[in-house]
């Protein structure tokens, strides 16, 4: 069983407009999702044909209906139940663009937060692979995710964290390692405070392998979009390219990139198939329109154009 962690999950709400018409009336039809990137992981966990076990915080009539919604997917959850209101946020797709409003969501208790360190404990006992995916809600100190790490390792299985800002921050500092990081281009340029572009992928490997703070982690990846990514494992890297897609929505990439390794993760595979599988969770999910989601149709004719070379 692969299983995925959302601490601050939403109800996505998408709206699809030609025009929005600011200050006036905009008559709509929403499509909604249990939504929060590590909800995304387990739908492409689901398409995979994983078992999948979805856990995190919910709470609220809004957490019931997300338990609705997941229902409806497929996906198999054990939330731990919170006082506050899961959250919703709201995606306006109009004239190519994507506004967003997000909610920032309910404030966790230190109990409600034992409990659910208490739930995890117990399922990371039946997993294979663990996923954590996204930010931490208010009440959860930022080194939060270095626990449930710790409590991965302690049991053996792989953890792959995908986080940015101070959580990634407070899991990279602390001496307790994840099996995998995927920081984009973006959130690892923030991180060491540099500029690099995907031309500049030996400089930036270099820069990765001096940092301290990459020391001990089996799996560092930087996924880099349409320009694909590169990787270190045992001692070596790797760049991973694909031929040029013409994108669709590539909101939720990276969540299927991670769907990706850990589906290969837990099988065992080798670490070029790892990253080749995650590349193709990637493009397949940029191919759909629909987020966290892969056009599974396409999956040969996609996994055998990645390449993935030893740099
Ligand atoms: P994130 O969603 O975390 O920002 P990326 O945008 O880097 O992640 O995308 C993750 C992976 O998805 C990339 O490494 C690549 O394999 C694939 N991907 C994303 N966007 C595209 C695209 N436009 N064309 C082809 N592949 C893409």
């Amino acid at each position: 069983m692969i299983l995925t962690v959302t601490m601050n999950p939403a109800i996505d709400t998408a709206y699809h407009l030609d025009h929005l018409i600011i200050d006036d009336v905009n008559r709509v039809v929403p499509k909604k999702t249990a939504g929060g990137k590590g909800l995304n992981v387990s739908r492409v966990l689901c398409q995979l044909g994983d078992d999948v076990v979805a856990t995190g915080l919910m709470g609220g009539h809004m957490g019931a209906y997300m338990g609705e919604l997941m229902d409806a997917d497929g996906i198999k959850h054990d939330f731990a139940p919170i006082a506050g209101e899961t959250r919703i946020c709201l995606n306006i797709l109009h004239e190519g663009n994507q506004t967003e409003l997000l909610e920032s969501g309910p404030e966790v208790s230190a109990d409600e937060l034992a409990t659910f360190t208490a739930k995890f404990a117990e399922l990371v006992e039946k997993a294979d692979c663990v996923t954590i995916s996204g930010s931490l809600p208010k009440g959860v100190p930022a080194d939060y995710y270095v626990e449930l790490v710790a409590k991965c390792n302690e049991a053996g299985v792989p953890v792959l964290l995908d986080t940015s800002g101070a959580s990634l921050n407070a899991a990279l500092e602390s001496d307790v390692t994840p099996t995998l990081v995927k920081p984009n281009l973006t959130e690892i340029n923030a991180l060491l405070g540099t500029s690099y572009t995907p031309d500049q992928v030996s400089e930036l490997a270099a820069a990765l392998q001096a940092d301290e703070r990459f020391q001990g982690i089996p799996w560092v990846v930087v996924s880099m979009g349409a320009a694909g990514s590169f990787g270190f494992n045992g001692g070596k890297i790797y760049r991973a390219v694909t031929p040029p897609i013409p994108a669709v929505n590539a909101t939720g990439s990276g969540d299927s990139t991670i769907a990706g390794f850990a589906h290969a993760i837990a099988a065992g595979a080798d670490a070029a198939t790892v990253l080749k599988t995650g590349n193709t969770c990637g493009k397949l999910n940029a191919m759909d329109p629909q987020t966290g989601h892969l056009v599974i149709n396409r999956w040969d004719e996609v996994y055998n154009a990645v390449e993935v070379t030893e740099l």
